[in-house]
């Protein structure tokens, strides 16, 4: 049998690519070497061939846990096509199929192994592997074992046994979750302490990224795909719910768009469909909720939409990674409101999670909305969130081409905090521009607010532009909104220095005032 192989010579053979990308190179030899380590790459960075190509360079069988059937398949049937003895070893297979992969197994004809981690746990599995020589084990989607993720399979932690039970085999764990707090855990319960790290940039320089208020939902996105779309490749928009998602799905398609739909409430035959038709539509428009997601390769994704605020940084640039795989221009716009924000604060609050997960939880919502709000680049503040420092601003984003332009909105907040507070703080939004703008509603009339001396003060200011501040007074977390009631406006501890004037508050002035607002003083 022959020992290890060339690297280089085995990337060009059987995957027919001319060189390695990135940090691909660094890992593999590490793990030709007989290394463990964990991998973090953005999603479409080309972790595949990290382990791909070690595991065929070093003698023996390659073991790759994979939590995603439709994957495992895929990445079989293309090395299948190489003459690469690889098989998938999984729930979905019937009988049959299961004893024809046990028996290349027991026969040692396999070289590539992909297997789900509750079927690599079972003793049966465990017992063969002990007999064989193995030439490494991948653990993929690696951030799986962690409960801080959003994709938390309980049966990911029975991986710890394989540190336990083989020792001397390399383990490579591979994710495109870089947030620290998700390391630390991969690296803890696959016992990679002591492993080195690799750690590609996050950056995506090729996906301009976009966030605007929703003000006219549609709209915004029509005039988005009319600039994003190129007519050929495909198009993702992320939904905050599967109606909406359905919704979403159906006026594009009254749009005259080929657009199709993807929840989690799906059969199963339809969700396979779906999968089948995206992957090979010109032009396809998919609306879905986040349940859509691992295992898309389609490299040409044009553009990602988000209709609703996602709950974190990380999964937004997961979702968005998704765009523009094969390097080429695409473009990610995000779409929120103060709703998502103080709907998503309440659901935290409500969560069965411990109260270490809520903190968590909080804190990256709590830079989501930073980055939607953001003054300044929002790819350095993305970035930063996966503990990279750019030094300069991207050039790629809306806010670095676009510049805002601050203004001091202290005066203004003040009002509607302190009309906010003058009503008893059982008012929602609607009712209290009302008030401010001094408009005699019946409402108005039959809680006498029009005695108030607030009555009237705000109509230097249009609509939108109140509304701009209030969300902006969420986002600063000085406002919540009582989700769990009517929506009404409640002010928080951080609203005290503000209407004492010991706090000033800076907003963007074009997300306060399209155009009408008078000249404020600007910075
Ligand atoms: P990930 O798993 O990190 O999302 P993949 O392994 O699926 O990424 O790779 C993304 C795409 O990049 C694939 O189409 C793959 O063929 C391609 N790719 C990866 N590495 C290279 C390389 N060294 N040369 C050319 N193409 C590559
Ligand atoms: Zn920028």
């Amino acid at each position: 049998m022959r020992e290890t192989q060339e690297p280089l010579e085995v990337l060009h053979r059987v995957f027919g690519h001319t060189g390695f990308r990135g940090m691909q190179e660094e890992v593999v030899r590490h793990a030709v070497a007989g290394g463990s380590g964990l991998v973090l790459m953005p999603t479409g960075g080309g972790k595949s061939l990290c382990f791909q190509v070690p595991a065929l360079c070093r003698p023996g069988l390659g073991v790759v846990v994979s939590p995603l059937i439709a994957l495992m398949e895929d990445q079989v049937a293309a090395l299948r096509q190489q003459d690469i003895p690889a098989a998938a070893l999984h729930s979905d297979l019937d009988p049959d199929e299961a004893r024809t992969v046990r028996r290349a197994l027991n026969d040692g004809s396999l070289k590539l192994l992909y297997v789900s981690p509750e079927r690599l746990v079972n003793e049966e599995t465990l017992a063969r592997l002990d007999e064989m020589r193995l030439a490494l084990f991948a653990i993929d989607e690696a951030h799986c074992v962690s409960q801080w993720g959003h994709h938390f399979r309980p049966e990911y932690r029975g991986l710890t046994v394989l540190a336990e039970r083989f020792p001397a085999v390399p383990r490579l764990a591979l994710t495109a979750t870089a947030d620290p707090r998700t390391v630390q855990d991969i690296q803890r319960q696959l016992r990679l302490e002591d492993s080195p790290l690799f750690r590609a940039s996050f950056d995506r320089p090729n996906i301009f990224i976009a966030a605007q208020p929703r003000e006219q939902e549609r709209t915004q996105i029509r005039q988005f795909i009319r600039r994003a779309g190129d007519g050929t490749g495909a198009g993702l928009i992320y939904c905050g719910s599967r109606r909406k998602a359905e919704q979403t799905a159906e006026w594009l398609r009254a749009d005259g768009h080929d657009s199709l739909v993807f929840h989690a409430g799906l059969e199963p035959g339809e969700k396979r469909e779906a999968h089948r038709r995206f992957a090979r539509g010109d032009a396809v428009v998919m609306a879905a909720t986040i349940a859509f997601g691992m295992g898309i390769d389609r490299p040409d994704v044009r553009w990602v939409a988000h209709t609703d605020l996602p709950r974190s940084p990380e999964s937004w640039y997961q979702e968005i990674g998704r765009g523009g795989r094969d390097g080429l221009p695409a473009q990610a716009l995000l779409l929120y409101g103060a709703g998502d924000i103080a709907l998503a604060r309440h659901r935290i609050g409500e969560s069965s999670a411990g109260d270490d997960q809520k903190r968590v939880e909080r804190q990256r919502l709590d830079a989501m909305v930073a980055i939607a709000e953001a003054a300044t680049c929002r790819r350095q503040l993305l970035l930063r969130c996966f503990g990279e420092d750019a030094p300069e601003p991207c050039g790629q984003c809306d806010i670095c081409q676009n510049p805002p332009r601050l203004f001091d909105g202290t005066v203004a907040a003040q009002k509607l905090l302190s009309a906010v507070l003058r009503t008893g703080r059982r008012f929602g939004l609607g009712h209290l521009i009302d008030v401010l703008q001094g408009k005699t509603t019946a409402k108005v009339a039959q809680f006498g607010h029009d005695q108030l001396p607030t009555f009237g003060v705000g109509r230097d200011l249009t609509e939108t532009a109140w509304k701009g501040i209030a969300r902006q007074l969420v986002a600063q977390g000085a406002l919540d909104v009582a989700v769990e009631n009517h929506g009404e406006l409640v002010p928080t501890d951080a609203a005290r220095p503000i209407l004492k004037g010991e706090q000033p508050v800076m907003f963007r002035e074009e997300l306060v005032a399209p155009a009408s607002r008078p000249m404020p003083r600007a910075r």
